[in-house]
């Protein structure tokens, strides 16, 4: 499989190449052409499975079509990775210009609001400073009123620390018809209760 085969921009398959990536990994062939194609997913990966590219890369050509309001919100549960993950986002978006804004914990709160409404395409998210965000300033929750995608990235890891209340109030101020990605090493009963109530059918993928 080439990344011509999935369904991909030529401007996605060109960054690709220039950024060192000369064919998808698995869980990129696999998943692309079903986020692309509107689904649902719940992909089982691993850190350096290259699953950051995997939802990506067709988030980001989704904004390509349709640059008004934040196109996604992506939620993980730190801040290392919360950065890591918006380096992914600007390096892969680099010929859209796309705009990235991180909000997370223990930074300061009025900023971030302000970063919020600043237009960004992509927001990177720990989930307990998103909802404190949403519900504490009546100018965040527009934002996310055009929002096409959520992405919870290293599920497993977010229930974990016992972000579930917070992931459900944060899903609440996000759009009906949106696209649900869930990502996660591994598979629990929390990640299961989780994906009934946020997630529609999913199509699943396991390395
Ligand atoms: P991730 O699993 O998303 O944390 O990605 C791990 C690393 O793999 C990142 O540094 C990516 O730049 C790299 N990577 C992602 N996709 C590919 C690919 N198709 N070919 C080579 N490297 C990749």
């Amino acid at each position: 499989t080439t990344f011509d085969d999935l369904g991909l921009a030529q401007w996605a398959v060109q960054t690709c190449k220039e950024l060192g990536m000369p064919k998808p990994t698995p869980v990129q062939s696999h998943c692309i052409p079903e986020i692309l194609a509107g689904r649902d997913v719940l992909g089982l990966a691993q850190t350096g499975s290259g699953k950051t590219a995997a939802f990506a890369l067709p988030i980001l050509q989704r904004l390509a079509e349709d640059p008004y309001g934040v196109c996604a919100l992506v939620v993980t549960p730190t801040r290392e990775l919360a950065y890591q993950l918006a380096e992914q986002f600007r390096a892969l978006g680099s010929c859209l210009h796309v705009r990235v804004a991180v909000v997370v914990g223990g930074m300061d709160m009025l900023s971030q609001a302000q970063a919020l409404t600043k237009r960004p395409h992509v927001v990177i998210a720990t989930p307990g400073r998103v909802k404190v965000l949403l519900e504490g300033n009546p100018d965040i929750p527009p934002v996310f009123s055009n929002t096409k995608f959520l992405v919870l990235d290293e599920a497993d890891r977010v229930l974990d620390v016992g972000f579930e209340e917070e992931l459900r109030v944060v899903f609440q101020f996000l759009p009906k018809n949106r696209q649900t990605l869930l990502f996660s090493a591994t598979m629990t009963t929390d990640l299961q209760t989780l994906l009934e109530v946020s997630a529609n059918k999913p199509y699943f993928y396991e390395a």
